[in-house]
């Protein structure tokens, strides 16, 4: 008689509930996905007003990982589509993604899990009871796995307690999450809060209305472009098994030096009041291409940290004051937490132990895991996906996870390096360097391309895995999940980059030349000279 297959419940149907129910279906198991609101997306779909219990992004979000770093591994973001899409646009992907492997039927929309507890037979069963509420209507169900992939920037970081004086402040205050559109501000004078990525979209969008934006920052940040050498996507251009390795033999200060030094070459931060005291790998990058244009522009003012507000104006900690302030915009971040799991799992300011970020290693049978709880160096997509595809396989009993005292110490572990490495900050908790954590992920999945045997038997792929952009398509070349059209994948992703820019014909300008390529094999030979001396 043919096995019952495993109930998954899965929390959350934005992009990391959809990959969690695909792979829920590849491994043979059944999902039933509970999303609170009506529809797909998470905080990839634009309203016009913020939604309690769901992310909230302003009109014009336009993405900062590119479209071949971003994708799921096994279905490629059509060649026409922008390298940056905007939200909408990304929301088509997740759409076409929904109906290409008919996801749709496994979610219940307008329902929020409540609850999440373990059975009294956990110990044995590994089963929770998960309650849900359907238009105010509670219900009770048995599951034999549970996928949280509510993500982590739904609840706003407000941080008036660091504010004095804020509370007789005369203008209006709001949190980034609430920032929809800046019409309303034109003419007026506002001061940002922040400096990652919202605070610098924000300040440069205002900026366009506003009378004067003042972003005030703690400690400054060093600022990338989207737009990488040559016009590459950032993330395509330094996201490649080759520059991984490159980094290996470089020591971190010389890898901080020559990565600030490009940086300054564009603008230098000094002179423009953004360098920060930290090196530039110890703080999640800023992507911003148009800040610089619009602070040599005077419409955008660096200030340092506010030390009070007055009635009509802030004071800053260098004692400089701006007054006829009419809107503050705190883009100070977010907070995670999550209600509906009582016991299991303890947050405290953005700091949770988890294996791997994916699986709490004090539970008697690993039947709980998170998806996306995460902050890559680059697109979060990809990694959700190897994180459930890594999961089914622990919930279908393939793959073990080590003994509690093990996984333990490798979160001790996974802490202070990264205590060590970033400037200490609440988003700077659930840092993951890209390729690193793939790889990781994917040994533990069985899906990690083997570069050796690549070279040997498919040369032409193996050069693009190594020195192209370490696309998600490399991790389903072999091993379980497979994909065919991965090799196809890979070797057309530059097209895929270009193709969208090409709405003018100029003839090609593409001009590799055999030197390059002689470069490239001689790398590709060295590195596998390394590698083989290795194992
Ligand atoms: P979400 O998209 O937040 O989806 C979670 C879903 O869970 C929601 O639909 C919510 O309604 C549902 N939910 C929550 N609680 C419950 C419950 N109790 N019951 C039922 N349903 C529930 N990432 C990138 O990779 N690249 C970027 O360029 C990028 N830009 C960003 C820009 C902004 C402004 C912000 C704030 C974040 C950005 N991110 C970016 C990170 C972003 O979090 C991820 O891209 C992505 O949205 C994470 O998907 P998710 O499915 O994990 O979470
Ligand atoms: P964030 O990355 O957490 O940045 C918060 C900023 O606020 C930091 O500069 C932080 O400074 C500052 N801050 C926090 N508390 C403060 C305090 N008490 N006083 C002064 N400053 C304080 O939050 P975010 O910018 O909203 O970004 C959240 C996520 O969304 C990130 O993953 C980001 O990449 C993403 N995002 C992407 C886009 C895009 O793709 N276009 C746009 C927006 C956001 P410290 O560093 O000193 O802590």
């Amino acid at each position: 008689m043919a096995m019952a297959k495993k109930k998954i419940a899965v929390i959350g149907g934005g992009s990391s509930g959809l990959c969690a129910i695909k792979c829920c279906l590849d491994d043979g198991l059944e999902p039933t996905c509970f999303e609170r609101t009506e529809d797909i997306g998470g905080l990839w779909r634009f309203k016009e007003n913020p939604e309690e219990g769901r992310a909230s992004i302003y009109k014009s979000v336009i993405i900062n990982t590119s479209k071949e770093m971003m994708c799921f591994s096994d279905f490629p973001i059509p060649a026409e589509f922008p390298n940056y899409m905007h939200n909408s646009k990304i929301m088509t992907y997740f759409r076409m993604y929904a109906k290409h492997f008919d996801l749709l039927k496994y979610i219940r929309f307008k329902t929020s899990v409540v609850s999440v507890t373990k059975r009294p037979d956990f110990p044995t069963t590994g089963q929770w009871d998960v309650v849900t509420e359907t238009e105010e209507k509670q219900e009770s169900a048995i599951f034999d796995g549970v996928m949280v992939c509510t993500g982590h920037h739904t609840n706003a970081h407000l941080p008036l307690d660091s504010f004095p004086g804020i509370e007789k402040f005369k203008g209006r205050y709001f949190h980034s999450r609430d920032y929809k559109n800046p019409q309303e501000f034109s003419g007026k004078r506002v001061v940002v809060i922040g400096i990652g990525n919202s605070g610098g979209d924000l300040a440069v969008e205002l900026s366009h209305e506003a009378d004067q934006v003042f972003l005030s920052t703690r400690r400054g940040a060093w600022v990338l472009n989207r737009v990488g050498d040559e016009g590459y996507p950032v993330d395509i251009v330094l996201t490649t098994r080759f520059k991984a390795f490159l980094k290996q033999l470089m020591t971190t200060s010389m890898l901080n030096k020559w990565a600030e030094n490009r940086l300054n070459a564009r603008f230098n931060h000094a002179h423009y009041g953004l360098k920060p005291q930290h090196r530039i790998t110890s703080q999640h990058p800023t992507i911003n291409d148009d800040l610089p244009n619009r602070i040599i522009s005077g419409k955008v003012l660096v200030k340092p940290n506010i030390r009070e507000f007055t009635e009509t104006g802030a004071i800053f900690e260098d004692n400089t004051r701006e007054e006829d302030i009419d809107a503050v915009f705190f883009a100070t971040g977010y907070s995670f937490s999550f209600p509906f799991l009582v016991d299991c799992v303890k947050v405290v300011e953005n700091q949770v132990s988890l294996y791997k970020y994916v699986f709490p290693p004090h539970l008697e049978k690993p039947t709980l895991a998170f998806i996306g709880l995460i902050q890559p160096l680059g697109a979060i997509m990809p990694l959700s996906e190897l994180q459930s595809r890594w999961v089914t396989k622990v919930f279908k009993g393939l793959i073990k996870l080590p003994p509690a005292s093990d996984m333990m110490a490798n979160i001790m572990q996974k802490k202070e390096q990264m205590a060590k490495r970033y400037v200490k900050s609440p988003r700077h908790t659930i840092q993951v360097d890209y390729i690193e954590y793939m790889d990781e992920l994917a040994c533990l999945a069985g899906v990690k391309p083997s570069i050796p045997s690549l070279l040997l038997t498919d040369p032409k792929l193996a050069l693009e895995v190594l020195f192209g952009p370490c696309t998600p398509y490399q991790y389903r070349l072999q091993g379980p999940g497979k994909w065919d059209g991965a090799r196809n994948a890979i070797l057309t992703q530059t097209e895929r980059v270009i193709k969208p820019l090409k709405t003018r014909a100029v003839g090609d300008y593409t001009h590799h030349t055999s030197k390059f390529y002689l470069f490239k094999i001689v790398g590709a030979v060295t590195l596998l000279a390394i590698i083989l001396a290795y194992i």
